[in-house]
């Protein structure tokens, strides 16, 4: 089987008590679209070995290159298998998409609905429903595996919608407009009154994004939004509670994975937009350009070595919740979307550029596990945790 090559910025890391990692950054070229001319694609970029680009005689290098050939399962193996790993090892993990509209940023993270709901067309399925697929399959070798140890896992699911600042909860969309609190004791931050489910197998999963991805199409549509123009955040919070039945001690690892589908990147066209449209624009830029900002500062902060200070978080809502991914405790995979069109030029070069900082930045990510002291204090702790759906800090 064709494997991309990629280098392992984020491997698993399973003992690690905290890791300097780089950012992973894959970038994957679309196939060309009728839109722009099936026939004879103008084609911009050019794939000059597995890890990089050339574009307009400017080359860039990542940890690998998907070019309109790879597969959806391909294009899986180098990204969702370590961040499987990070996360039953009790990193907090994230994978960003990110790119210009139409560039294949959901098709990569979700895949078509209809290959989600079934297995009619299983082999579109994107990154989401397999990353699942084998953490669950991983949770069933750990549990085999030792035979000294009881393994007890938990996974709980959120699934929510930025647009124009505002929060919607995707699993059940009459919630709008939920605010991000902090919680005092554990400085853990989470989203007031968002639903969670239990999730035992996949097709548990498998109806959770269909149901979410659902609503955020049919919000979009009945708000006059576009979902182009919101930022689509999937949560799971994996716990396992080891018990060790030769000396009886227990410990408890929680890490939290975000499967984050960002917001077109293409630069908006103010002219025409009045109103709400106008907000939605400011709004949109404000976010993403606030997301650009902060991977600009930790990228300095990374390569000059210096200590991190006054990086803001809060003054947008996809920063504020996302703190832990982004420079913070967690391992992070940066998914550029680009199209091989000649029309598409500037924005692919753009986010080639976007992608570059990204690579830049360090995460330092620490392994989310407590042993026994005081069984009861620590299952409160765990449980305010789960509860919240929120980062062990
Ligand atoms: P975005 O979310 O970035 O706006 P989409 O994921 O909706 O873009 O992709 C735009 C179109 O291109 C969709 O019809 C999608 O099915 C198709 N597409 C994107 N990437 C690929 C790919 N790697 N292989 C086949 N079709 C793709
Ligand atoms: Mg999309």
């Amino acid at each position: 089987k064709r494997k991309l090559d990629v280098s392992p910025a984020v491997g698993p890391r399973p003992e690690a008590e905290a890791a300097d990692s780089g950012v992973q950054v894959v970038v994957r070229i679309r196939p060309p679209c009728s839109v722009e001319g099936e026939e004879a694609p103008d084609t911009c970029l050019c794939k000059t070995s597995a890890n990089s680009v050339a574009i307009q005689g400017q080359g860039f290098t990542f940890d690998a290159i998907a070019d309109a050939a790879s597969t959806q399962e391909e294009f899986f193996t180098p990204v969702g298998p370590p961040l499987v790993e990070n996360c039953l090892a009790g990193l907090n993990s994230s994978i960003f998409t990110y790119g210009q509209t139409g560039s294949g940023k959901t098709y990569t993270m979700w895949g078509p609905l209809s290959a989600t709901s079934g297995d009619s067309m299983a082999c579109e399925r994107g990154l989401a429903p397999l990353v699942f697929e084998h953490l669950f399959s991983r949770i069933k070798q750990e549990q085999q595996k030792h035979k000294d140890k009881e393994l007890i896992y938990s996974c709980t699911c959120a699934f929510l919608d930025i647009y124009n600042e505002q929060i919607t909860d995707l699993l059940d969309p009459m919630q709008k407009n939920l605010q991000i609190r902090e919680d005092v004791k554990t400085a853990c931050v989470y989203v007031e009154s968002l639903t969670k489910e239990s999730v035992f197998a996949m097709k548990d999963v498998a109806q959770l994004l269909v149901k979410g991805l659902a609503n955020r199409r049919t919000e979009s549509t009945s708000a006059n939004a576009d979902s182009s123009r919101s930022h689509c955040v999937f949560t799971c919070v994996i716990k396992s509670e080891s018990k060790n039945l030769e000396d009886g001690s227990n410990s408890i690892r929680m890490s939290r994975m975000n499967l984050v589908d960002l917001a077109g990147s293409e630069r908006q066209k103010l002219t025409h937009a009045a109103g709400d449209r106008l907000k939605e624009a400011g709004n949109i830029n404000r976010s993403l350009s606030a997301l650009g900002n902060l991977i600009n500062i930790l990228a300095e902060i990374s390569q000059s070595g210096k200590q991190r200070q006054h990086v803001p978080y809060r003054n947008s809502k996809l920063k504020f919740l996302l703190q832990e991914s982004l420079g913070g405790n967690a391992m992070l995979a940066m998914i550029c979307t680009v199209s091989p069109s000649e029309s598409c030029k500037s924005e692919t070069l753009s986010t080639l550029r976007f992608a570059q900082r990204a690579k830049a930045v360090k995460n330092r990510a620490v392994v989310n596990e407590e042993k026994e002291d005081d069984v009861n204090a620590l299952h409160v702790r765990m449980k305010l945790l789960k509860d919240n759906i929120v980062d062990a800090a």
